[in-house]
């Protein structure tokens, strides 16, 4: 469920008409929903009330501070992947006891930072990465505090390109060799075991593979505790799918992957830690684009946006599908025809679909993108010296912008000539 509904006719973000946000700020922008950030952070909180439990919300999704802040105030904690991440997590007013760091490459510099800024874990993905931890907490004269991430081979059916849990992906340690390598940190001088970690991919739509990864879980946490670690916290990861295409079957509810939370291993007695991103964001945001031109094409037409692949490149990197919408309903009955929805940049691949059935639009008209709200504006490039995408928050009927849309004067002052041209 989310706050994008038509009222009137009109598509609005809770109250305000997306028009009037179009007015002010232009095309394209996205555009997001406290109240469906709001109630989705809760939906996991209520999945795991069951326990002790901390909802880190994974910051690459979208890492707005304004959004950052406000699932920050409700209680939730951060999962970043690089000391970027971290430095918007606190900028947002998140301590460092309720961030997580994960990540396959961490830097020293990195790792070095946030043991001075204060981290609640590491999830540490290889015995390098180990023996590099320890190193620079011994020489702050600290312990790190770590899990490490382990790689339970379990396919997450789920776009390769986002799947992360089989022994062929780069990410983590394989579980055929956890024992051994929880032996070598406990020996460490800089680290502290504190549990275990996994993730094994995004966007996925079947709890199974969560089932069997997590039994697997339970299984070493088990074999660990006998072996003398003091395994009291699980990191489950994130990567709940969901519906990106209304008419489709739903997902399942984070009360339902609590559930198999419990079933795996509830009985251990450990907190619990979760990392959603795209479950939190993605359906609490929209791309709002306008139509630049329809053009007949040969046995085709397009519908040319404002909006493209440097602003939303899910479509062209994962061939994903997102929903597109007239912001202005069609009355009941409409003619629909197909229509390839592109944008302008001069690449094939600046497609967002082909013959999508969509009523009569001109130039223009206002569309837009649904569950945008993840994994799209942080991944928006310059390309084409198109300004980066601005962002908006929307709370009831107010709005604000969270990120202003750059003047071609600021995106150039950004570069330099050398001195002898
Ligand atoms: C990407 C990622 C997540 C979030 O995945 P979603 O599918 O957005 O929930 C959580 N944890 C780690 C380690 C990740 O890499």
């Amino acid at each position: 469920m989310d706050h994008f509904n038509y009222h009137d006719g009109v598509l609005h973000a809770e109250e305000v008409p997306l028009p009037e946000i179009a007015a002010e700020v232009g095309t394209p922008a996205y555009i997001y929903s406290s109240a469906t950030l709001r109630r989705h952070f809760g939906l996991f909180v209520q999945a795991l009330e069951w326990t002790d439990h901390l909802v880190c919300f994974a910051v690459k999704a979208n890492s707005n501070i304004a959004v950052l802040k406000l699932l920050g105030d409700m209680g939730a904690g951060m999962d970043v992947v690089s000391i970027g991440e971290y430095a918007r997590a606190r900028a947002a007013g998140v301590e460092g006891e309720r961030i997580v760091f994960s990540g396959v490459g961490k830097t020293r510099e990195e790792m070095r930072l946030a043991l001075i800024g204060g981290v609640r874990q590491f999830n540490v993905e290889s015995e390098p990465e180990l023996v590099a931890l320890s190193e620079i907490a011994a020489s702050l004269g600290r312990t790190a505090p770590i899990a490490l991430r382990v790689n339970p081979d379990v396919d997450a059916k789920t776009h390769e390109k986002i799947s992360t849990g089989k022994s062929e992906n780069k990410f983590g340690i394989p579980i055929a060799r956890a024992r051994e390598v929880y032996a070598r940190a406990a020996a460490l001088p800089g680290i502290e075991v504190i549990g275990v970690d996994m993730h094994i991919g995004s966007q996925l739509t079947d709890l199974e593979p969560f089932r069997q990864a997590y039994g697997k879980m339970a299984d070493l946490t088990r074999k660990l505790r006998s072996d003398g670690h003091d395994i009291r916290r699980l990191d489950m990861g994130g990567g709940l799918g969901i519906p990106y295409e209304r008419s489709n079957n739903a997902p399942p509810l984070p009360i339902e992957y609590g559930q198999v939370i419990r079933e795996t291993v509830g009985d251990l007695g450990c907190e619990i830690v979760i990392e959603p991103g795209r479950n939190i964001a993605g359906n609490a945001g929209v791309l709002l684009a306008s139509v630049v031109w329809l053009k007949q094409g040969e046995g085709r037409d397009f519908l040319i946006l404002d909006a493209a692949m440097n602003d939303l490149i899910r479509p062209a990197m994962y061939s994903a599908h997102h929903d597109i919408v007239p912001v202005v309903e069609p009355p009941p009955g409409a003619s629909v025809s197909p229509l390839d929805v592109v944008g302008p940049i001069c690449e094939t691949g600046d497609t967002f679909e082909k013959a999508m059935q969509l009523p009569p639009l001109g130039p223009g008209d206002l569309v837009a993108f649904r569950s945008a709200g993840a994994y799209g504006a942080v991944m928006a490039s310059e390309y084409n010296t198109r300004p980066l995408v601005p962002e908006i928050m929307v709370d009831g009927d107010r709005f604000a912008v969270i990120r202003p849309r750059p003047s071609l004067e600021e995106m150039i002052a950004r570069e330099r000539l050398p001195e002898w041209l």
